[in-house]
């Protein structure tokens, strides 16, 4: 009898430590800023552009030919997303994101805090928040992923381990995913 229940306790454990590692931070399926053809378009519209080409080009380092590319456009009838500043200091936020169906997609980036960061954080906030364009929600993962809520306070300026499994998992060899836009 105790075998059994030994038995049991340990399956369940089993199944326990088998679902965790699986476990990806990415928002509803479809929340994301890709088009059918699995690209990211998008407006630049900020002055932190230096941040965000290199923001751009380290979550298109993932892509391994079938993830998503990510490219500036300048055609607004292509652009899936805009990426713009304000300059809100009653607000909280540095960078905000919003995914509107139907319409382009935002991410905005308020000036008023983002002018008083060192280059380090204004990196990990543009990165940050075109990680929720793709679809990725946030974690308490500071050490390993962009994704915690608060991206100062990562040591992080690129996407991170946590990242890349998760956008392993989505958008390559996780089941075929149409894009949201
Ligand atoms: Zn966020």
């Amino acid at each position: 009898m105790k075998r059994i229940l030994f038995s049991l306790v340990f399956s369940a454990i089993m199944l326990l430590y088998v679902a965790l590692p699986a476990q990806a931070h990415t928002a509803t399926p479809g929340r994301n800023s890709v088009n059918a053809d699995h690209q990211i378009l998008y407006l630049n519209e900020t002055r932190y552009d230096t941040a965000l080409a290199k923001a751009v080009s380290r979550w298109n380092s993932l892509n391994a030919g079938s993830g998503v590319h990510i490219a500036r456009t300048t055609d607004p009838d292509k652009a899936t997303l805009k990426i713009y500043d304000v300059n809100n200091c009653s607000d909280w936020w540095a960078g905000k994101v919003s995914i509107y169906r139907p319409g382009m997609d935002t991410v905005q980036l308020n000036v008023c805090k983002m002018k008083n960061f060192p280059r380090g954080d204004r990196m990990r906030i543009v990165t940050h928040e075109l990680g929720h364009t793709l679809n990725f929600d946030h974690n308490d993962l500071p050490a390993t992923s962009i994704m915690y809520p608060s991206p100062a306070s990562t040591s992080l300026t690129h996407p991170g381990p946590h990242d890349e499994q998760d956008y392993n998992d989505y958008w390559i060899v996780g089941p075929a995913k149409t894009g949201g836009y």
